[in-house]
């Protein structure tokens, strides 16, 4: 039977996988962290010598014996060589010329030893085959563990990769079973089975790697869209949606609390803008520190933010508490003395409420506690 177009169609898919994978990473480079844009170059040499390497097995019925298989064995591994190296700086793993050198005398040593044994030792096909497969396991075995390790922080692109890597000892042992279990009766049979371990691997890897990138970015995406960029905290949409999350599973123990800076537009107009700002960020921290446990907590507005707590009488103390730490604040002494502090209403949330009338309540008990005169808590 001819193989020809199956063959052909191989090697288009693998040269567009290769193709594929180095674009994208060339063009998502330039918008990462520094050690993304690491990972994502060493991404690009992996597909751009995974191309080659195909190419270099094409060309091996031309060349002699020998060149494609000390070629063929230093490019495969240095291959996934490169995959390593790019999966250890996306994990901030510092790469050291120790590493560098590692890698480089790993390459040469495979191959001088794949060309030795091809010109002293007689049959050593299958040997040549199983030591290639172990040395490849071994790098791919090395990046399962990095991922592993980091297990805890991993995400969804990282737990494909992992996966991947897995599968793609698998897809590297296909060779090494195939020669083990066919005598090469049929040359090509080598061929085929390397064939099917590249597309395997090529498609596997091109997956996961644009998942890799693509779920980071989402991620980023996310986070950024719920998130307040001035104090750090949870802006008033994410609030919204998590308290409304709680109202529709049934009515929360607990309160709401408004909490509002004192006289800001006064220290604004004092300091300028830059102290506001660290005001606000200095005080977003405090409320941070007591979002804890079921605490939710957001920025509602310019110097107004807003807490969900869901305790029943320790309500008042934490509120009380935070107020005190709040008046601990500082201002330059320059141009006026003035103290930074804050004054909070808070409602307790009774089983008939729906979420805006604890709001509600919230504001009009805060509302109170700036006639009564500020810096004070007042319950709704
Ligand atoms: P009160 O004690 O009654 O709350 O008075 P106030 O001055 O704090 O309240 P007012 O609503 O009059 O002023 C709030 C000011 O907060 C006005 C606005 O310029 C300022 N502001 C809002 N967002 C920001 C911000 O992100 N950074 C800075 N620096 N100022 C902000
Ligand atoms: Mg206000
Ligand atoms: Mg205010």
């Amino acid at each position: 039977m001819d193989y020809q177009f199956v063959f052909i169609a191989n090697v288009i898919a693998n040269l567009a996988c290769s193709a594929i994978g180095f674009l994208y990473m060339y063009g998502v480079v330039r918008h990462m962290e520094k050690h993304k844009q690491t990972a994502a170059r060493y991404f690009m040499l992996f597909f751009l010598l995974a191309g080659l390497g195909y190419l270099a097995l094409v060309i091996r019925n031309w060349t002699p014996a020998i060149y494609s298989v000390v070629i063929n064995n230093g490019i495969y591994l240095l291959i996934f060589h490169f995959l390593a190296l790019g999966v250890l700086s996306w994990y901030r793993i510092r790469i050291s010329c120790w590493h560098l050198a590692l890698v480089v005398v790993h390459v040469l040593g495979l191959m001088a030893l794949q060309g030795w044994l091809h010109l002293t030792v007689e049959n050593s096909f299958n040997l040549r085959t199983y030591i290639a497969f172990l040395n490849i396991s071994a790098v791919l075995l090395s990046m399962l563990l990095v991922c592993w390790r980091h297990r805890a922080t991993n995400r969804t692109g990282e737990r494909i990769i992992t996966l991947t890597l897995l599968l793609d000892i698998v897809a590297v042992s296909v060779p090494s079973i195939t020669v083990c279990f066919y005598t090469p009766s049929n040359p090509y049979i080598f061929m085929e089975a390397v064939m099917v371990s590249q597309i395997i691997i090529n498609s596997l890897t091109l997956g996961a790697l644009l998942s890799l990138f693509l779920f980071d970015q989402i991620g980023l995406h996310y986070e950024k869209s719920i998130r307040d960029e001035l104090s750090g905290l949870h802006n008033r949409r994410y609030f919204g949606n998590q308290l409304r999350q709680l109202f529709e599973a049934g009515s929360p123990a607990g309160a709401v609390a408004l909490i509002d800076i004192d006289h800001f537009k006064k220290i604004n107009d004092e300091y300028g803008h830059d102290v506001g700002d660290r005001v606000i960020r200095n005080i977003a921290r405090m409320i941070a520190g007591v979002s804890v446990d079921g605490v939710i907590s957001g920025r509602y507005g310019g110097e107004e933010f807003i807490l969900y707590l869901p305790y029943g009488d320790e309500v008042g103390r934490i509120l009380e508490n935070l107020r005190a730490e709040i008046a601990t604040c500082s201002l330059p002494s320059e141009p006026a003395a003035m103290p930074v502090t804050a004054s909070l209403g808070y409602a307790p949330i009774r089983s008939e409420d729906h979420l805006e009338e604890v709001i509600k309540r919230a504001d009009i008990a805060l509302y109170k506690a700036k006639r009564v005169g500020r810096n004070c808590v007042v319950i709704g």
